[in-house]
């Protein structure tokens, strides 16, 4: 460990055990904390409980994190909200999502500020278009440009109603269609990125725009009770990742975590569980070698957790599609 990450080290343990994050500057000038709690239960939540989300976004500010990241089809946003009551508006930066039924350009607006009502603010610090596809409420397509959409989202951070404005789920040639169409830059990209899909060429790309990448699913299918049967390895108790675990004195999830950093991307790790949520955070005081990250980048097989292949005949299905065997 260099002296400059050992200093690092000593100044956290002044801070109580806080851990302090890094923050990323924004194009727009704003800035983003380096970490985020995820909120989204998963596919297979059968609904949110009244406050598992609220306590873990309370532990989350107990240990350090400023950043939580919620979406309206999450349906936890009050949650969110009363987790984050007493906390000065200024000390944390919240991201939340347009979902894919209000992607006409007069629809922005109004469903930033139901978002808004339920998350008890004034202001959200970062929102994004979820998905660059349109659906109607019978889940029949809605086939909006999404360059009309990113209007109605210009008009949102117009109104103050939003600090930063960005998309999630948007492939290369999408973000430069809105670039090319001379309509503001999104400040931020949000995609699945883990272990098993790096998108080494989306994230070249968005840095050479000076586009933050927030990094979702960042654990991929690391855990054997998440993992598809085909999903390839690594898994949590791979050899190679213990090792540099051990190394660290850190554990696995904690390597991914660090890895993704590493990568200049912001890692957006969900958990309801106490511990975990302050593991995940911990991260900020160790730095892998390039041996280390060359290690890790072998296990980039383009493989993703979330295809969302039922949207696939979309006209603005972002993705490479399913082809049937
Ligand atoms: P994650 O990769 O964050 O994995 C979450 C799972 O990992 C949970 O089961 C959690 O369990 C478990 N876990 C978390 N930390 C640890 C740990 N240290 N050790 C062992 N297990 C752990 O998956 P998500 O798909 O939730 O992605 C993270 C976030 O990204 C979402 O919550 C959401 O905010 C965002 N997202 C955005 C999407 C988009 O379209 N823009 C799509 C998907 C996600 P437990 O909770 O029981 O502790």
């Amino acid at each position: 460990m260099t002296f400059k990450w050992l200093l690092f080290a000593f100044i956290i343990k002044l801070t109580n055990g806080l851990v302090q994050v890094p923050k990323l500057k924004l194009n727009d000038g704003h800035e983003m904390p380096a970490i985020a709690l995820g909120t989204w239960l998963g596919f297979s939540s059968n609904g949110p409980k009244s406050n598992e989300v609220e306590q873990a976004v309370r532990w989350a500010l107990d240990a350090g994190y400023t950043h939580i990241d919620t979406a309206w089809i999450y349906k936890i946003e009050d949650q969110v909200g009363r987790g984050l009551k007493g906390v000065p508006r200024e000390n944390v930066f919240v991201t939340s999502k347009l979902w894919n039924t209000f992607h006409a350009k007069e629809a922005v607006v109004p469903a930033l500020r139901e978002s808004l009502r339920s998350l008890q603010l004034d202001y959200v610090d970062l929102y994004l278009i979820h998905w660059p596809l349109g659906e109607f409420a019978n889940s029949s397509y809605d086939s909006t440009d999404y360059l009309e959409t990113w209007q109605g989202m210009i008009e949102a951070k117009k109104l103050g109603l939003t600090k930063s404005i960005g998309l999630s789920n948007f492939n290369q040639k999408m973000i430069e269609r809105i670039i090319e169409n001379g309509l503001e830059k999104p400040a931020a990209l949000q995609v699945e990125l883990n272990l098993n899909l790096q998108q080494p060429e989306l994230v070249a790309f968005c840095k050479s725009q000076d586009i933050a990448v927030m990094a979702y699913t960042p654990f991929g299918s690391l855990f054997y009770s998440k993992a598809a049967p085909d999903a390839p390895p690594p898994r949590v108790d791979d050899p190679a990742l213990v090792k540099i675990s051990e190394k660290y004195n850190k554990t696995v999830p904690q390597i991914v975590l660090r890895y993704l950093v590493e990568l200049g991307v912001v890692p957006l790790p969900k958990s309801l569980t106490k511990s975990r949520i302050e593991e995940n955070i911990n991260i900020f005081d160790f730095q892998l070698t390039e041996d280390e990250k060359k290690l890790l980048k072998t296990f980039d097989k383009g493989y993703r957790v979330i295809p969302q292949y039922k949207w696939q005949d979309h006209p603005y299905y972002p993705f490479e599609k399913k082809v049937n065997e």
